[in-house]
């Protein structure tokens, strides 16, 4: 399935928002949603190229979710009956950028949406094991940087879907980046970085 519009859900695990309270970045108990083009993925096997002299380039390691549709006001209860494929992804974040975006009330296109932000590993089929009980991990050089399980997510998996079928009618191919666990940091050209998870697969990238 080609994926058709990427949505990401921000400030999903406490552990990661208390992390960036000192940036400024309020931890108002609400998730934020932003999205990304489809343009900004990098599947397995290719470089995520990074961008030049943009400050803090950082890695989000996020379980994503990919859709087979569901259209709107999707109801909790049924919400996964929509999902289709489960992965990794990172949600790179160019995290200078970001704060200074935020703390001027501007949007984050710039610091979330950029070529190659959004490295995707391969789908794996969703066979409706639970996914508020996932453990994840991603290692930067073979060194361990994000530990999670998504049962710290503040808001589900079935909470998110229902929550974005209220504003978008879900089509096939819509794909969701559903936050990360603390541990965020930066990644620097040479840099290899891999994501790995209980039925989630192992992904690995080089940064170039
Ligand atoms: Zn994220």
């Amino acid at each position: 399935m080609n994926i058709n519009r990427i949505f990401c859900i921000g400030k999903n695990y406490a552990d990661h928002v208390a992390e960036l309270a000192h940036l400024g970045h309020a931890a108002d108990g609400e998730c934020v949603v932003f999205m990304k083009p489809a343009s900004c993925i990098v599947p397995v096997g290719e470089a995520i190229v990074l961008p030049k002299n943009v400050g803090s380039i950082h890695h989000e390691a996020e379980l994503v979710v990919l859709l087979t549709g569901g259209g709107r006001d999707v109801q909790v209860e049924e919400a996964l009956d929509c999902v289709a494929g489960v992965t990794l992804g990172l949600d790179l974040t160019l995290r200078d950028l970001q704060t200074q975006l935020k703390n001027k009330g501007k949007p984050w296109e710039l610091a979330k949406a950029f070529d190659c932000a959004a490295p995707l590993g391969e789908f794996q089929p969703f066979l409706e094991q639970d996914l508020q009980a996932l453990e994840f991990s991603c290692h930067v050089n073979g060194v361990l940087r994000q530990s999670g399980n998504t049962a710290q997510m503040l808001y589900s998996v079935a909470r998110q879907i229902s929550i974005l079928s209220q504003t978008w009618s879900l089509q096939p191919g819509d794909a969701i980046y559903t936050g990360t666990p603390a541990g965020v940091g930066p990644l620097v050209a040479g840099d290899t970085v891999m994501l790995e998870g209980a039925g989630l697969g192992r992904h690995e990238w080089v940064c170039t």
